[in-house]
């Protein structure tokens, strides 16, 4: 087993962090995947540009 992060072969199969090597490695991969997931660009549509004239009656 190679932790996902760093590639490191982790050899304790009782390891806290697994699949990750350490918790350094853990977090690291967390904070990777969770700033990819906000870097996401919001789709700009041309549609989004219009006031919708079919205006949901439950909003103020
Ligand atoms: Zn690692």
């Amino acid at each position: 087993m190679k932790c996902p992060h760093c590639g490191k072969e982790i050899e304790d199969s009782k390891q806290p962090y697994r699949p990750f090597c350490s918790d350094r490695c853990k977090l690291i991969d967390l904070g990777k995947w969770i700033s990819e997931d906000y870097r996401v660009p919001a789709p700009e549509t041309e549609n989004n540009d219009q006031r919708n004239p079919m205006k949901d009656p439950g909003e103020e």
